[in-house]
C-alpha cells in the first residue's frame, strides 16, 4: 500500500504547498517516527491555510494519516495558531478517529512555521545544522499537501489552490483558482483596487506581492497562480515591504557599510541563531562591510540562513539587510560548486532567551507598515473561479520541468497530464486545470483557452 501512495502522490502531481515545492513523493518515501502537518501560516495578511484547515479538515486528517502509513510514523502533530478558532474546531470533530494525532497550538509570532522552529517547539528535537527534519525522524507537509495527498490517492491530481488577495483590493477575499490563472484575472473577481484608500493612492503607487510580505517578492500582474501561491497582496510602492523586497545588492552593501553599528540586534533576534545555529548576521555585515579578516566560516554560514528575513525587516533598527549578503553569498557558494561540510552541528543549545525573542506578528505588521490591514480579513469564496485561459508552467517544483506530452489544437480534460515528470530526475507531471484546447506549449508553460 505504502508504495501506492507514494507512486500515486508523485503521478498527481503533489508538491509542498507552503514552500519551494519540493516534490512530495520523495518525503513520503522516507521512515519517520513523526509527521507534522504544518498549519502554522507564519506569513502576516495570509489565510488560505486557515481557510483550507477550516473547510477541508477531514482531507487534511486524511492525508496525515496516509503520509504517518507511507512512512510509518507512529504518531503526527498538527501545528496550528491559537487563534485559529474554527480550524481548531473542525479537526475537533474528527480527533476521536485519530487516536495517534494531536494538536499543538502556536501563538502568532513570525516564523513560527519556520520547519526548524516547528519541529523544535512541537517536538523538543533540533534539526542539525544545514539538515533536515528527517535527520531526527520527523517529515513536515503543509496543509495544503496533505490535502492533496489524500484527493491524489482517490486519483485526483493537482489542479488548483486556495490564495488570499489582500492589501490595497476592493474586496480581500481568499479564491479558490485553477493553477494557471492570471494575477488580472484574479483582481477582477475581487474588486479591482480599493477606491477609499487610507492614503490617497492609485493605482499606479502600488505593486503585487506574490506570497507574503515577509518572503514574497514583487511580480507583474500577468504572472500566474503556481502550486506553491499562497496569497497575492497589492501593497504601496513607497511602504517598507515593497521597498525592502526591490532593494539590490549594491544600495544594499552601500547603505551597510555606512549605517551598519555593530548593535547585533540582528543577530540576537535571528531565530536560527535562538535554535543554537552558527549564524550571526552582524558578523557577516562586519565581515563584508569593513573586509575584516574573520573566519572564513561566520561567511559560509549563509547556508544556515532561512532568509525569513526578520533580520532586516523587524530586528535592524536601520533596516539593513544581511539576509541579502547571506543571499548572494550563497549564490557564489553554489556557483563555485561548494558543498557544505562544516556547518553541521548536531549537539545545538538553543538560546536561554528564545523563548522571550519571538516577534509577535502585530508588532511585525506595525513595523512593515501593514497595521492598517491588521483587521481586514480575507473570507474564502471556495466557488472555483473560472478563467477563460490559463497559463501553467512547466516548473511549479523543485526538480526538473515537466515535458510537454500535448500539441497545439489538442482538446484536453481538467485533471489529464498534459506534461509528465522526465525519467530518473526528480519532479512531478503537470495536469490541464481547465477544460479546453492547447493554443500555446513555450519553453516555460503551456496555455488551454477553456473550451466555449
Ligand atoms: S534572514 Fe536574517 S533573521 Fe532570518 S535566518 Fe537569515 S540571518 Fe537570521
Ligand atoms: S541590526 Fe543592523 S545595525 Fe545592528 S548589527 Fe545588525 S545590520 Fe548592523
Amino acid at each position: 500500500m505504502s508504495d501506492s501512495i507514494v507512486d500515486k502522490v508523485r503521478d498527481a502531481g503533489v508538491v509542498g504547498a507552503g514552500g519551494a515545492g519540493f516534490p512530495t513523493y520523495v518525503k513520503l518515501s522516507a521512515k519517520a517516527d513523526i509527521v507534522i502537518a504544518n498549519g502554522t501560516e507564519c506569513e502576516p495578511m495570509l489565510e488560505s491555510d486557515q481557510h483550507l484547515m477550516t473547510t477541508m479538515a477531514e482531507q487534511v486528517l486524511e492525508g496525515l494519516s496516509l503520509a504517518m502509513e507511507s512512512t510509518r510514523a507512529g504518531s503526527a502533530i498538527i501545528a496550528i495558531k491559537k487563534k485559529y478558532t474554527s480550524a481548531i474546531q473542525a479537526f475537533e470533530k474528527h480527533l476521536d478517529r485519530y487516536p495517534n494525532v494531536r494538536l499543538h497550538f502556536f501563538e502568532s509570532f513570525y516564523p513560527a512555521g519556520d520547519e526548524f522552529v516547528v519541529v523544535y517547539d512541537c517536538t523538543g528535537r533540533s534539526v542539525p545544522e544545514g539538515g533536515l527534519p528527517i535527520e531526527v525522524g520527523v517529515v513536515v507537509q503543509n496543509v495544503a499537501t496533505l490535502a492533496n495527498i489524500a484527493r491524489a490517492v482517490q486519483g485526483n491530481p493537482v489542479t488548483s489552490r486556495f490564495i488570499t488577495l489582500a492589501g490595497e483590493v476592493a474586496q480581500p477575499t481568499t479564491l479558490h483558482a485553477p493553477l494557471g490563472t492570471a494575477y488580472e484575472f484574479l483582481l477582477d473577481q475581487v474588486g479591482g483596487f480599493r477606491e477609499e484608500r487610507f492614503s490617497g493612492l492609485v493605482a499606479d503607487d502600488l505593486a503585487l506581492v506574490e506570497g507574503g510580505p515577509m518572503m514574497g517578492r514583487v511580480v507583474p500582474a500577468d504572472n500566474v497562480v503556481t502550486k506553491t501561491t499562497g496569497g497575492l497582496l497589492v501593497l504601496p510602492k513607497r511602504g517598507p515591504v515593497v521597498t525592502q523586497l526591490t532593494r539590490d545588492l549594491t544600495t544594499t552593501i552601500r547603505r551597510g557599510r555606512s549605517t551598519c553599528d555593530q548593535c547585533r540586534d540582528c543577530t540576537e533576534l535571528c531565530p536560527r541563531f535562538l535554535l543554537g545555529h552558527e549564524l550571526q548576521p552582524h558578523r557577516v555585515m562586519r565581515a563584508i562591510n569593513y573586509g575584516l579578516d574573520l573566519p572564513p566560516r561566520t561567511v559560509t554560514a549563509a547556508v544556515l540562513c532561512c532568509e525569513c528575513r526578520l533580520c532586516e525587516a523587524f530586528a535592524c533598527p536601520l533596516e539593513l539587510a544581511p539576509v541579502t549578503y547571506y543571499k548572494a553569498i550563497k549564490q557564489a557558494l553554489r556557483e563555485q560548486g561548494w558543498k557544505n561540510e562544516i556547518h553541521r552541528n548536531r549537539d545545538l543549545q538553543p538560546h536561554s532567551m528564545r523563548e522571550y525573542r519571538r516577534v509577535p506578528t502585530t508588532r511585525l505588521m506595525d513595523r512593515l507598515g501593514l497595521a492598517r490591514y491588521a483587521d481586514m480579513h480575507a473570507p474564502l469564496r471556495a466557488t472555483l473561479v473560472q478563467p477563460d485561459s490559463v497559463r501553467i508552467p512547466l516548473r511549479m517544483h523543485i526538480g526538473a520541468p515537466a515535458q510537454p506530452v500535448v500539441k497545439v489544437g489538442d482538446q484536453v480534460k481538467t485533471g489529464q497530464v498534459i506534461a509528465a515528470k522526465p525519467d530518473n530526475m526528480l519532479g512531478v507531471p503537470v495536469h490541464a486545470s481547465i477544460d479546453g484546447v492547447v493554443t500555446e506549449i513555450a519553453n516555460a508553460y503551456i496555455r488551454i483557452e477553456r473550451s466555449k
